[in-house]
């Protein structure tokens, strides 16, 4: 099978451009659209970031497939959202929106890229969604993420140069539009402002009095739906006793040195 993808449809957005050698992240966010990171796990991109943190997003697809806006669209406000999130590095993957697999070749793609950031920590679209595209997605970004730590699978970097092999240590999945009771809450009260002004950077899919085009609403696209957000990260927030949090579902163990980093309040 050909890939679905060129060379010419990769390459980096935003901020990235124009450095030869790619950073390495400590936290890599992995979506299959460019929003589903800001919908999902934006809020703990910033809060890492405040700690010091590198931090980067990786596409899979450009969203091509949505009802509103255009993939070229798509792409403006996904750089102008890394502006706003303070990305050290966002890149798009160039697969196929809806039609990309859980299978050898797209695994590859996504495993040169883990590979290129060498993050601690991958935050992954949820394993089960109301979009069929994040569900396989996630599968996809674990697969990935284990398969970039065997040495014998060989791939190579932008210049044709050998990669070393590369595992994160955890793969975080956001939880994004279907509930599900997550593992973990982080809180984000401090940047949640700044997360829902990345979230609007998407003024071709989210409600906006700015958008002026013709187009039909979508699911995503009314203020009732910006509302259920909001809902939805005050909901995780009261779990802790905090105004706003987003939820995540680890498939291993979390190990823990220091009960400082608890949040502790009366709940
Ligand atoms: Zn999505």
């Amino acid at each position: 099978m050909k890939p679905s993808t060129t060379d010419e449809s990769r390459g980096s957005g935003g901020p990235l451009k124009g450095h030869l050698l790619p950073p390495k992240l400590d936290i890599l966010a992995i979506a299959v659209h460019p929003d589903d990171v800001e919908l999902g796990c934006a809020g703990t991109l910033l809060m890492e970031k405040m700690n010091g943190k590198k931090i980067g997003v990786v596409d899979l697809t450009r969203g091509e497939l949505g009802t509103r806006g255009t993939a070229e669209l798509r792409a403006q406000e996904a750089a102008r959202s890394a502006e706003i999130l303070g990305l050290d590095a966002r890149e798009n993957l160039g697969m196929a929106d809806g039609f990309f697999r859980n299978d050898e070749e797209h695994q590859r793609l996504l495993i040169r890229a883990i590979r290129k950031y060498r993050p601690e920590i991958v935050l992954a679209n949820s394993l089960e969604d109301r979009h069929p595209d994040h569900g396989r997605a996630g599968h996809l970004i674990s697969d990935a993420c284990f398969l970039s730590g065997l040495r014998k699978i060989e791939t190579v970097d932008d210049a044709g140069r050998p990669q070393e092999h590369w595992r994160p240590k955890y793969v975080f999945h956001y939880i994004q539009d279907r509930y599900y009771a997550p593992s973990f809450v982080y809180d984000v009260t401090p940047v949640f402002e700044t997360k829902l002004a990345s979230i609007r950077a998407y003024s071709s899919q989210f409600f906006s009095t700015e958008y002026g085009e013709n187009e039909p609403q979508t699911y995503i696209s009314t203020p009732e739906f910006l509302n259920a957000i909001i809902g939805r990260h005050q909901m995780f927030g009261k779990m802790i006793g905090v105004p706003y949090a987003e939820g995540f579902i680890t498939e291993k163990m979390i190990g823990v040195r220091n009960f400082d980093a608890f949040v502790q309040m009366d709940t």
